[in-house]
């Protein structure tokens, strides 16, 4: 059957979303999503798109979504360009500024996996710079000639960031090429880089819904950058998708962002929930890298990682596991409610026949 397809995607091995799984009811923890529900506001916002209006295609320029994330972030609307979730505005970043026939672009070995996706799909030379054996980003591996590079900080699957200063360094030192820096996760825990963005025209910041507005489920992200990059992001999805945001995608972002004091609440006891996990993890033999995001990439000592992995889908527990050189010990925990994590605690005791002295009563 594969002759039938295009020579240039029989050779490709795609993107393996974290599973979804409809077979019973798990506490899932293996896909980074918020375990709170949206803003009320941003749900009555999307009760009432669903309208007769329907009918209608949507703004393609999502204006209503531009003036709240420009309101909120306290960027002009010119310099924003927003998607189907931040993985397409990845995407069409990527083919915006990267060159088939140019020099490698470069991101880290370890990192998001979406990137070597789609380089290869685009036909875009790349090179994998190592971590450091702690698994922090070494900057002086992206100062050096490139075709474009691409950050996630905080990383993935890792959850460490990395500072500020470090992530100026390489933009500064990049100024012939993009710098996409993909910042998932940065509200909870990271420093963003957005400060860096009048004086960098080099620098795009991507961000999304998914995460720390809990809308991983509607497929909305954006990038802001310098009005240049953002004129070839739209040529991209112009040349594409006009409409890649529904109706009532916009209204519903538009209003989550908006609602900004239960996207803080949200991010805190998200925060809280981590730190309590991590000790917790801690005392039941774990090692956890420090985590700035909504995970925890954190290795069993007692047991294999991806035996546990197992024994914890059987117990109902969903969780990540990545079958790779350097990180094939470690399990990515999302941070669920203190509840799921209470469970899972409880499934890692069963299974590693550990008694519950440890208790969870440091919350
Ligand atoms: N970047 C990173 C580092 C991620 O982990 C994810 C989530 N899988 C994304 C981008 C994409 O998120 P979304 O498409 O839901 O905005």
């Amino acid at each position: 059957m594969k002759e039938l397809w295009s020579p240039r995607i029989r050779g490709l091995e795609a993107y393996v979303p974290g599973e979804q799984p409809k077979d019973r009811r798990y506490i899932k923890l293996n896909t980074n999503e918020n375990p709170y529900p949206p803003s009320p506001k941003a749900i009555e916002a999307m009760r009432e798109a669903v309208s007769a209006d329907l009918r209608l295609y949507p703004d393609p320029e999502c204006t209503a979504l531009l003036s709240a994330l420009s309101r909120r972030y306290g960027v002009p609307a010119e310099r924003i360009f927003t998607g189907n979730g931040s993985d397409e505005v990845l995407a069409m970043a990527f083919a915006a500024f990267f060159d088939p026939a140019g020099l490698p672009i470069r991101f880290a070995d370890i990192s998001y996996s979406f990137y070597p996706v789609y380089a290869a799909f685009y036909g875009l030379p790349y090179e994998a710079v190592p971590l450091r054996e702690d698994f922090t980003v070494p900057a002086e591996g992206f100062c050096m000639p490139n075709g474009g590079v691409v950050l996630a900080n905080p990383n993935a699957p890792t959850a460490m960031a990395l500072p500020l200063s470090e992530v100026e360094r390489i933009v500064a030192a990049n100024p012939g090429s993009v710098v996409i820096v993909d910042e998932a996760y940065v509200d909870f825990g990271g420093e963003s880089a957005l400060s860096l963005l009048d004086r960098y025209p080099n620098l795009l910041v991507v961000r999304t819904t998914s995460k720390s507005y809990s809308l991983a489920g509607l497929r909305v992200g954006w990038a802001m950058g310098n009005e240049e990059l953002i004129a070839a992001l739209n040529t991209v999805k112009n040349s594409f998708n006009s409409y890649t945001l529904d109706r009532i995608a916009i209204a519903g972002a538009a209003a989550a962002i908006e609602d900004r004091a239960y996207f803080e609440a949200c991010c805190q006891k998200v925060i809280a929930t981590r730190e309590r996990s991590v000790r917790e993890l801690t005392a039941l033999g774990f090692t956890c890298l420090p985590s700035s995001a909504n995970f925890i990439f954190a290795a069993p000592q007692r047991i294999g990682a991806e035996e546990l992995f197992r024994r914890l889908r059987a117990e109902g527990v969903l969780v990540r596991y990545f079958k790779k050189p350097r990180i094939d010990g470690f399990l990515r925990i999302s941070v669920g409610t203190d509840e799921e994590m209470d469970a899972l605690f409880a499934a890692v005791r069963r299974i590693t026949g550990k008694t519950g002295e440890q208790g969870t009563g440091n919350r």
